[in-house]
């Protein structure tokens, strides 16, 4: 199923337990502005290479609009489309004062070097430059893309606006980024993976923990838990799984793959597929990687109590039908893995007021905000015998619908 078919069908499930009428369903499906831009640049050899570059600002009711920009060789505008209306509804379950967009560029970041990457992006901002800023639209990373692109795209905004850091996320120390940005989708998801468990009546540290993912967010979820005793058994990324039923040392593995690039080649018991990963005997399956991983096809392998959404849109509607049906719980995407919007925001008002937190303050607002959100999505499932991921919904949805219907038309 399409990234963009399955955000539909999630918007409807929740649409119909909440009575929406049309008119307010097609309002809130239509995204207010989609920017699809040719981006040419010289290459290092002096050749003509052109690409293709989307930005989709979904929704602006509850504030500026907020996502990432994603650089990689199957970025297109329904994927993006689709990653745009769940960054609107993500911002409204956190309750943060964002609307939603996303965008990317249709390239392999990796077949670049440093220079034409660089060229890439402030071309790519040349063209977006009049459609962002601190109070429209304000990216930030997505896979492909990073803290050194970031600092790109803000001198390149501030060419054009001057100096405004706020027109950006996720950038550099140095340049006004702020503490606990990198490792925040990760301890995101890792705070509410123990709340959760809690409410299950599980402890942590009786959980079994299997990770699809070591890039940003699988390496950083897996080191939260493993501090607070759970045992991460597997974890994996492009080359293949490894699994430790004693638990992996995450701190190994970490330093492993900055050594090498990747886990392949780091000892393990035993070595698996991605595919094997998604079916092992764990309490806890978090898939970090890609989206839709699990499908009709897998659904029924997996063997995890509880799935926490860390990618975006791992669970296919399909999927999620089956995995409801077995009594699998399943923690959506939506506030799973919305600690990086939140310190983004965070970020964003420190740029805002020329005032920095310490990492503490980060930690503590970020754990405040995802549990409170946590704790309302749990009550509203419980209250009206829904999934959470309806509830998620429910919770979005109803947010910028209130605000839409406030503002007027
Ligand atoms: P990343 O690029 O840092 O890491 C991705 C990981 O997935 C790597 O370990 C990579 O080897 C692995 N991988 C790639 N292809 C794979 C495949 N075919 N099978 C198995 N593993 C594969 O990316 P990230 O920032 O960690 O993002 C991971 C997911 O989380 C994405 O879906 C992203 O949209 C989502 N997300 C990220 C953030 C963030 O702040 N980084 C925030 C919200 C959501």
């Amino acid at each position: 199923m399409h990234a963009y078919e399955s955000a539909r069908q999630y918007f409807e499930n929740a649409a119909s337990v909440m009575d929406l009428s049309a008119n307010m369903k097609k309002l809130l499906l239509t995204p207010e502005r989609e920017v699809k831009v040719q981006v040419a640049m010289k290459t290092d050899n002096g050749e003509i290479a052109t690409f293709v570059g989307y930005r989709i600002q979904h929704n602006s009711a509850r504030g500026p609009m907020k996502g990432g920009l994603r650089y990689h060789p199957e970025v297109n505008g329904e994927e993006v489309l689709a990653l745009a209306s769940l960054m609107t509804w993500k911002t409204a379950v956190v309750d943060i004062p964002y609307g939603g967009a996303k965008g990317g560029i249709t390239v392999s970041p990796k077949a670049l070097s440093s220079n034409e990457l660089e060229l890439l992006t402030r071309k790519f901002i040349d063209e977006l430059q009049d459609v962002i800023g601190p109070d429209k639209d304000i990216p930030a990373p997505d896979m492909g893309t990073n803290a050194q692109v970031m600092a790109w795209i803000m001198n390149q905004y501030e060419k054009y606006h001057g100096f405004n850091p706020a027109c950006v996320t996720g950038k550099p120390l140095e340049l006004h980024g702020t503490d606990g940005r990198e490792e925040a989708t990760g301890r995101g998801v890792g705070l509410l993976t123990e709340a959760i468990l809690e409410k299950l009546k599980r402890p942590v540290t009786d959980a079994t923990i299997a990770i699809q993912g070591f890039g940003n967010v699988g390496s950083f979820a897996a080191d939260y838990l493993q501090r607070c005793g759970g045992k991460v058994v597997a974890i994996s990324d492009i080359s293949g799984a490894k699994v430790n039923s004693n638990g992996i040392d995450v701190q190994a593995a970490l330093a492993f793959t900055r050594a090498n690039g990747s886990l392949d080649g780091f000892q393990s018991e035993q070595q698996l597929s991605n595919a094997e990963l998604l079916a092992l005997d764990v309490d806890v399956l978090i898939p970090a990687a890609l989206g839709g991983v699990l499908t009709k096809e897998n659904a029924g392998d997996v063997r995890a109590k509880l799935v926490i959404e860390a990618a975006n849109g791992p669970v296919d509607p399909d999927a999620d039908a089956i995995l409801q049906k077995r009594d699998i719980v399943v923690l959506p995407d939506i506030l799973a893995n919305a600690g990086g919007v939140t310190v983004s925001y965070f970020e964003w008002v420190q740029n805002q007021q020329y005032f920095k937190w310490d990492l503490d303050r980060t930690r503590a607002e970020l754990a405040k905000t995802l549990l409170a959100s946590f704790e309302k999505m749990w009550d509203l499932a419980t209250e009206k015998r829904i999934p959470l991921r309806t509830a998620a919904y429910l919770m979005g949805i109803g947010r910028v619908g209130r605000a839409t219907v406030l503002a007027g038309i």
